[in-house]
């Protein structure tokens, strides 16, 4: 454990924690000996509330209650209304309750896992979301979420993000009290993850909104408030008061609720403002030269550049703009027109979309790699920080996208190579975890003075990792250009510049936060050229 838990942490120094004292009653207990939720979100009409948490601490549970779909009992035998009316008397949740206990509530639910949708649905786009159009706004939706092209397609042949504003909406489409998305960022660039922000909360003009999302800079610009939720996965939950957004994000980032008096993380996650590295202090690992690739309806054009030892780039841009593609050549796994890639130099890659193709236990994979992995080393910089250990006994055939996300980042890391490029490692993962993959990267990055290379869509994560940016512009799935990589601000200012929004820093946390757009801010960044942060 860490050695600051008071009950035994299993998950090493993941989730941490003794109870508060008033938190001995839970809201909800599975069984006798089973997960126990303490809290509920508050859910109110006109507001976005986000939750801010792992998986595995309660949230579907409270989904649950807050839907109507389950009575809680109080950790006892069987629950009613009338308890629960009780228990929130002269509460702001009294009135929600009772239209919950007179089954006049109507929700509406995107579900977290979106690949699931072409299992349950056989048909088209168009008859999917005809279907749920209670409100008869479906061309607003299809407009706004760029679904036009995709109404005459089989659920079954869409993307990861076409997948994901398809669910989303349909969540939208249907007239309900109460809405609740689980997660909205997942497949989607930054431009889809901002354009379902803003329908969201438009949707909670007049509506109740509930939103999990580990993307911290979209939840940051989409939640009116934050709960805190956490405790230890499969265990026990807690859902904290409301916080403001800013508070809440900045509390959880330090790992220390201050009014909870609890403590979520040993440490602090930091973002630092990183000057750019004087040229003599690092050698060049390898010089690229430009190159283009062409498919049938996809042309990428490359820069060349160079890559720096030690130091970990960047890759930014929409989907569908050839990044991807532009890794797979540098890793050798497709060939440029025109021939091979000169570039000597090794690389561990590690693909955007995982697959199995042996079914091994994940110690017994990862060892057949490196005998590193047996190493103290190894331990403390690999498998605790992504929680590897209560893996290494399960096969790889049976693990979660998270899971397995983890496992291949790590099965990346545990190859020897003069160069790493991870495409998309946040996926699947929930905000702390993305934290621990963002941190072991780095360090790892910084010890072996290896190159590292990160094609993301978390801005958080871009601006922890990142030294310099490689950034595509261009027309998605029509034709794409990679700049040579350049510095953070000025690779930054180009590539939200095409998103037209502005970040600036917080002051507390030095973390990017966007700003509102025609905010004073917001415009003066933009009259100044400085979309990323103004000094
Ligand atoms: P989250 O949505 O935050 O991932 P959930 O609310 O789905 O978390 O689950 C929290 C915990 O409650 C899980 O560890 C799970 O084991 C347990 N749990 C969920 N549903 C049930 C159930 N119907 N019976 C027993 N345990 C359950
Ligand atoms: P990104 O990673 O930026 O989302 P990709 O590099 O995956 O983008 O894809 C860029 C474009 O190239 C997309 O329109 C995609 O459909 C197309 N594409 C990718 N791989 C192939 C391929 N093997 N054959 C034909 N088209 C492809
Ligand atoms: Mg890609």
């Amino acid at each position: 454990g860490c050695g600051i838990c008071v009950n035994k942490c299993p998950f090493d120094a993941i989730m941490i924690i003794g109870l508060p004292e008033e938190l001995d009653k839970p809201i909800h207990r599975y069984g006798t000996n089973g997960f126990a939720l303490y809290g509920l979100p508050s859910v109110e009409t006109g507001r976005v509330t986000g939750i801010l948490g792992p998986n595995g601490i309660g949230k579907s549970t409270c989904v649950q209650i807050l839907s109507g779909n389950m009575i809680p009992n109080f950790g006892g035998e069987e629950g009613s209304w009338d308890e629960v009316l009780e228990y929130y008397s002269g509460t702001s949740m009294y009135e929600y309750f009772s239209k919950v206990a007179e089954g006049t509530i109507k929700v509406s639910q995107k579900p977290q896992n979106v690949d699931m949708i072409p299992k349950a649905f056989k048909g088209k786009t168009r008859e999917l979301l005809e279907n749920t159009d209670e409100c008869g706004r479906l061309d607003d939706l299809v407009n706004k979420l760029g679904l036009s092209h995709i109404m005459d397609r089989n659920i079954g042949d869409l993307s990861g993000g076409e997948l994901q504003r398809v669910a989303i909406a349909a969540c939208a489409a249907k007239d309900a009290d109460f809405y609740f998305f689980d997660e909205i960022s997942p497949y989607l660039d930054i431009y889809q993850r901002i354009k379902v922000s803003q329908l969201i909360q438009e949707i909670s003009q007049d509506k109740a909104v509930l939103v999990v999302e580990h993307d911290l800079a979209i939840l940051d610009m989409l939640s009116d408030v934050v709960h805190v939720a956490y405790g230890m996965p499969s265990g026990y939950g807690v859902i904290t008061h409301p916080k403001g957004v800013r508070i809440a994000i900045n509390q959880y980032l330090k790992g220390y609720l201050p009014e909870e008096n609890v403590r979520v993380r040993p440490d602090s996650i930091n973002f630092e403002v990183h000057p750019p590295r004087a040229e003599k202090e690092v050698g060049t690992l390898v010089e690229y030269e430009g190159f283009s690739k062409n498919y049938d309806k996809f042309s990428l054009k490359a820069a060349g550049g160079s890559l720096k030892n030690g130091e970990v780039l960047g890759v930014v841009g929409p989907n569908g703009i050839g990044k991807s593609t532009f890794v797979k050549v540098l890793a050798g796994e497709e060939e440029p027109d025109g021939g091979e890639m000169d570039f000597d130099i090794s690389i561990s890659y590690k693909p955007q979309y995982v697959v199995v193709d042996q079914n091994l236990p994940v110690k017994y994979f990862l060892r057949g790699i490196s005998s590193k992995v047996d190493t103290s080393y190894y331990e403390a910089e690999i498998a605790k920080p992504l929680q590897l250990e209560r893996l290494y006994d399960r096969m790889l055939t049976d693990l979660s996208g998270g899971e397995l996300q983890r496992v291949a980042i790590a099965a990346c890391l545990t190859r020897d190579a003069d160069m790493y490029i991870l495409d998309e490692p946040s996926a699947h993962l929930d905000v702390e975890q993305r934290s621990q993959a963002t941190r072991t990267i780095k360090r790892f990055a910084e010890n072996n003075k290896k190159t590292a290379m990160v094609v993301d869509h978390d801005i958080y994560m871009i601006d922890m990792l990142s030294e310099r940016l490689i950034v595509f512009e261009g027309e998605p799935a029509v034709y794409g250009e990679a700049h040579s990589p350049t510095g953070m601000q000025k690779g930054m200012n180009k590539f939200l510049s095409n998103l037209d929004i502005t970040f600036r820093r917080d002051e507390d946390t030095s973390r990017p936060r966007v700003n509102k757009k025609d905010s004073h801010l917001d415009r003066l960044q933009k009259s100044k050229g400085e979309y990323y942060y103004y000094t």
